[in-house]
Order: structure tokens, then C-alpha cells, then sequence
């Protein structure tokens, strides 16, 4: 897959139904209107809002995703659903390994593995979601941690299945605390990931993955991020909820 600039907004455990279907008609509206596919968009509401969403975003070019999966095709795994069920519904991305699935559901590197395979072998692309704390921040032990889930996540891929990850770099200090990363910190993670995936890949698959940025977005610090070399679009929480944020957030990426 080649390097693609999208706009994800993650609606996480927010919005009823009916919420979720008039927020996806007004982003749709404005994106027919005003975005015009510069980027690609690719929305994240709840599982209970995928089927009708995927009825509301036919031939829209907006793309639709589940926040989460299960590895196993199907069994005894109860309040789960699988890969293949979501793909079924319609998603066409799941994410990974966000950071609230790694802290309150004991989500590991590797289980994360599992999960991204799953995904892949069902047609659809894994956004694996990588960050770290602020005390991984403080003790500078960040771009070992980065390394580690990078590496534990993605690298048991072979060339073709890598062609099927976005990488979404999210630093867990970020996200949801108004706190957001520098564009130069944020570079300095982005152009490190990058050669992480060259090291173990190529630098033509290392220049073809698309590598988001996500904490505390907002359509006024977007563009100084998207300006970046190595960001190629963000992954946005709180600010997908309302759609004029997020279409001005869409607009920022050219
Ligand atoms: C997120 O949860 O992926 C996120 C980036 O949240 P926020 O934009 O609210 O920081």
C-alpha cells in the first residue's frame, strides 16, 4: 500500500446510535463540500455504529474502521467479536494497540501481534497504535519502548502483510490532556519509526507507510504538525466528535 495522508478520528466509547449516524451525515455533508479528498478520512465509532455507517458511507471515499478486534476467527471469548465478523459489517481498518486497550485491558506487544495478523488475513488494515508514558518520556527511556512495541508488534509481518499497517504514534501524555506533542518531538519519533522499518524492511517499504500522529490535535496545532516530513496525518480522539473540528483538522493535511 502506498504512503497515504489520512485524518482517523477515533470516537472511542462516545455517542449513542443515533448520535453516531448524524455526526457521520454531517461529516459527509462537509467532506463532499469542503475537503474534497485531499486526504483520505477514516472513521472509528463504536461497533454498534458500524453496519449503519457502512450504508452511510457508501461511495463517499470515507473510509470506516472498529476500534478494536479479537484475534481468534470466532469462539468462546465472550463480549468479543473477530476480524472477520467486523469485515463482514464493512470495516475496512481496525485499530491496535491504542493505549487505553493497553492500560485498562492488559493489552500486550504481543497480543497486539496477534490482533494486527487477524486483521491483515481478513483484507483489512491494521492502525497499530505505538507510545510512550510520561514517565517512559522523563526517564528517557522512550525510544526503547517505541522500539519494543514496534518490533514485538509489526516485525513478525512478512513484506506483503507490512503493506497492510499504518503506524499511528500516540505518546500516552498526549492523548486526551490538551498536552500535545512539539512537531519536532513528534518528528523525531516519526523519522525514528520510519528507520526502524527500513532496518527491517526496506527503505521503499519504510517510505510507503503512513505514519500518524494522535494526542490532543485540534485544528490549531494540526497544520504545524502535518508540515512535518515524516507525519503523514493524524489520528485524532476528542476533536472527532464534532465535525466542523475535524473536517478543519482534515483541512489542515495537504
Ligand atoms: C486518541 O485517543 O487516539 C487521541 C489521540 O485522543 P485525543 O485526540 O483526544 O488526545
Amino acid at each position: 500500500m502506498a504512503r497515504k495522508r489520512i485524518v482517523a478520528g477515533n470516537w472511542k466509547m462516545n455517542k449513542s446510535l443515533e448520535e453516531s449516524q448524524a455526526l457521520i451525515t454531517e461529516i459527509r455533508g462537509m467532506v463532499r463540500d469542503e475537503h474534497r479528498g485531499q486526504s483520505k478520512v477514516v472513521l472509528f465509532p463504536t461497533f454498534l455504529a458500524i453496519p449503519s455507517a457502512t450504508r452511510l458511507l457508501e461511495g463517499t471515499g470515507i473510509g470506516l474502521g472498529a476500534q478494536n478486534c479479537h484475534w481468534e476467527e470466532s469462539g468462546a471469548y465472550t463480549g468479543e467479536l473477530s476480524a472477520s465478523m467486523l469485515q463482514r459489517v464493512g470495516a475496512q481498518y481496525v485499530l491496535v494497540g491504542h493505549s487505553e486497550r493497553r492500560q485498562y485491558f492488559g493489552e500486550t506487544n504481543e497480543t497486539c501481534a496477534q490482533k494486527i495478523k487477524s486483521v491483515i488475513r481478513q483484507g483489512m488494515t491494521a492502525v497499530y497504535c505505538v507510545g510512550e508514558t510520561l514517565s517512559q518520556r522523563e526517564d528517557k527511556s522512550f525510544f526503547a519502548v517505541i522500539e519494543k512495541q514496534i518490533s514485538e508488534g509489526l516485525f513478525g509481518l512478512d513484506r506483503k502483510e507490512f503493506g497492510q499497517v499504518v503506524i499511528a504514534y500516540e505518546p500516552v501524555w498526549a492523548i486526551g490532556t490538551g498536552l500535545n506533542a512539539s512537531p519536532s518531538q513528534a518528528e523525531e519519533i516519526h523519522a525514528h519509526i520510519r528507520r526502524l522499518v527500513a532496518h527491517q524492511y526496506s527503505q521503499e517499504i519504510a517510505d510507503d507507510t503512513s505514519i500518524l500522529y494522535g494526542g490532543s490535535v485540534k485544528p490549531d496545532n494540526a497544520q504545524e504538525l502535518f508540515m512535518c516530513p515524516n507525519i503523514d496525518g493524524g489520528l485524532i480522539g476528542g476533536a472527532s466528535l464534532k465535525a466542523r473540528d475535524f473536517i478543519d483538522i482534515a483541512k489542515a493535511l495537504r
